[in-house]
């Protein structure tokens, strides 16, 4: 009997389902969710193939490493089943990195990059009416993460100098918001956080706010910055949590693993609670794992990063260009007139970079620093699209 009708479709199968009754009966997230701005991620290499006819893309957007992965994440790629499902305590690697860091693996949570860990600590933290804390220009899920939980977010914009507006922050802390949320060195300007600096805001902040250090690019950062997670370890009676990723530095941006150390147990505790059992894959912990056992991989690379970001820095200032001075592996500039337009050029050109979507800074174009060959590119490129117009 099932055959017979499955040979003749149903009617509204064919003809498709009736519009307006969709649009009457469909469901309504929550508002919170309905009001939520997109996440502004980068142009994929196909698409600048497509756009530009060129094979030979410069993929300047998202801050990958340039310099793919260490020969031991690609040998321990191989030994994976993906037939059984991975470790869901992600044991390995939090030894490893328990060991690196010196921190009782109680307090590390891994995620499926560490923007799944600002998610976390969103749900698990945050309820309507609560205010959390960022500056801006931000990291978009600084910002999008706490508003999906229900909460109210407040950005202290950076000075014009485009620095971190210490005081105004201060003056935030002491109205306790429940999370604070900064990414030092900062995405998108680059700036860092000087040891004086950090000092003063967790000086500021009190009881009952977690403070969060998002440190994405740590491993670019010169010698005369504080390693927040050192300092950190050194202050009692705070709730905090320090954020890093093996996306920049390691190369692993697409297999997606981060990592949060906690100041206690309980707060780790609380992240898991939110996530998903096996929320990284067994192909991450490995690759993460192995990346560990490589640091001076790591090291090499990231010198060259910063070597570059001097270099393309001092270029682009001849240029005439402002430059925020970086300690990340991308560079922040203010072309004087909106970036999306000379972005959309450069895409024609077969480089691909971000221009700043946020209130006020969309004269600002991002771009990740690449190998010598796509800085130069990118560089001239600007430089006769800025004489053109
Ligand atoms: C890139 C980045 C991340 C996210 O990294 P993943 O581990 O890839 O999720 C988090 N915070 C900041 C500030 C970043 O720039």
């Amino acid at each position: 009997m099932g055959v017979h009708r499955n040979e003749q479709p149903e009617r509204h199968l064919v003809e498709g389902p009736d519009m307006s009754l969709i649009e009457e009966n469909a469901l309504k997230s929550r508002p919170e969710v309905a009001a939520l701005p997109a996440y502004n991620a980068g142009i994929t290499a196909s698409v600048a193939r497509r756009v530009s006819g060129r094979q030979d893309v410069a993929a300047l957007a998202s801050n990958e490493n340039p310099y793919g992965v260490s020969p031991a994440v690609t040998a321990a790629l191989s030994g994976i089943d993906p037939s059984r499902y991975s470790d869901s305590a992600a044991s390995t690697l939090r030894h490893a990195l328990s060991d690196k860091l010196g921190v009782g693996i109680e307090r590390i949570t891994c995620g499926n990059g560490s923007e799944e860990l600002i998610a976390a600590l969103s749900r698990a933290y945050l309820q309507k009416g609560d205010v959390v804390l960022t500056v801006s220009p931000s990291f978009g899920l600084h910002e999008i993460e706490p508003m999906a939980a229900g909460a109210r977010v407040v950005k202290v914009p950076m000075t014009d100098k485009l620095e971190f507006n210490i005081d105004a922050l201060e003056e935030q802390l002491a109205r306790r918001p429940k999370i604070v949320f900064i990414s030092s060195p900062s995405n998108p300007v680059g700036v860092a956080l000087a040891l004086a600096e950090l000092e003063r805001l967790l000086d500021a902040t009190l009881p009952g706010t977690l403070f969060v250090l998002d440190e994405a690019y740590f491993e670019l950062i010169d010698s005369d910055y504080p390693d927040g997670l050192r300092v950190l370890q050194n202050r009692t009676g705070l709730s905090w949590v320090v954020l890093r990723t093996f996306s920049k530095a390691y190369g692993l941006a697409g297999l997606r693993v981060g990592y949060g150390v906690a100041s206690d147990a309980g707060i780790a505790r609380a992240m898991r609670s939110t996530l998903t059992p096996f929320n990284v894959n067994s192909v991450a912990q490995a690759a993460a794992t192995a990346a560990l056992q490589d640091e001076e991989w790591m090291q090499n690379v990231t010198a060259r990063i910063k070597a570059d970001r001097v270099i393309l820095t001092e270029r682009l200032r001849k240029m005439g260009v402002r430059v925020v001075p970086s300690q990340t592996n991308f560079l922040f500039l203010d072309l004087g007139k909106d970036a999306a337009t000379v972005a959309k050029a450069l895409l024609q050109k077969g480089i691909i970079v971000k221009p700043w979507m946020e209130a006020n800074y969309t004269n600002f174009l991002r771009v990740s620093i690449g190998t010598a060959k796509d800085n130069d590119r990118f560089a001239q490129e600007l430089e006769l699209l800025l004489a053109l117009t």
